[in-house]
């Protein structure tokens, strides 16, 4: 479901100004999701897709770019028409998604200009992690399709004690190759709590810092 849109952000899509649409519903559960309202989706959507295209025709030459976030924005029915409006304004498009809906991306990836895609944790934690069977072998799919499909894409993990040791860490970059981007995400604990209710805690930013080093990743988040 189509949920929101942000007018603009400076962080949502690198390099670009960009307005970011919000989409609520989502296939997966992890634990420390800092967006619950998205997931569960019980408010109201605050906007329409002709609410949005008519925004963005406001737009044009102030905005260069559109991203796509959630939830999971591939599970939403408004997302095709929409990128292809959307494209039509002649707006670069980014998608955040979770990586598990390989079929319905390829559908639209023809107007992607970019692909964000979780990688949410060594794969034999990743049921754990996100509540649902199989999902890390649907993910590896995307990720090896994206790989090779010409579309400018990066890989990021919202890395936390709970879920990562660097070991874990380490297996992800071997099973993505040295040089592939993949970007590192602090957590941190939002005021207004996660999925699960549960407090999870940080790595020291310095950890993180190095952890990114020896990993070859960039790290997002840092104070
Ligand atoms: S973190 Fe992302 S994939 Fe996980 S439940 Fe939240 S929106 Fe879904």
């Amino acid at each position: 479901m189509l949920m929101d849109i942000e007018s603009f952000s400076l962080v949502d899509y690198p390099g670009h100004i960009a307005a970011t649409i919000f989409f609520g519903g989502c296939n997966f559960r992890c634990g420390y999701c800092q967006n619950p309202i998205l997931v569960k989706v019980e408010e109201k959507s605050r906007t329409s897709p002709s609410d949005v295209i008519d925004f963005l025709k406001t737009r044009k030459g102030l905005l260069d770019g559109v991203c796509f976030t959630g939830g999971e924005p591939l599970m939403s029915p408004d997302l095709p028409p929409l990128v292809l409006a959307i494209k039509g304004l002649g707006y670069k498009i980014k998608l955040d998604t979770n990586g598990s809906q390989l079929e319905k991306l390829r559908e639209i990836a023809s107007n992607l200009d970019y692909i964000a895609i979780d990688i949410k944790a060594d794969p034999e934690k990743y049921d754990r992690l996100t509540g649902c069977k199989n999902s890390w072998e649907r993910v590896n799919q995307t990720i090896e399709w994206v790989k090779k499909s010409g579309i400018f894409y990066e890989f990021r993990t919202t890395v936390m004690p709970f879920w990562h040791t660097f070991e874990d860490l380490t297996k992800i970059r071997v099973l993505l190759g040295k040089e592939t981007p993949w970007v590192l995400q602090q957590f941190r604990q939002p005021p207004q709590g996660v999925l699960d209710g549960k407090p999870y805690e940080s790595y020291p930013d310095s950890w993180l810092k190095e952890a990114g080093q020896k990993l070859n990743c960039q790290v997002r988040g840092l104070h």
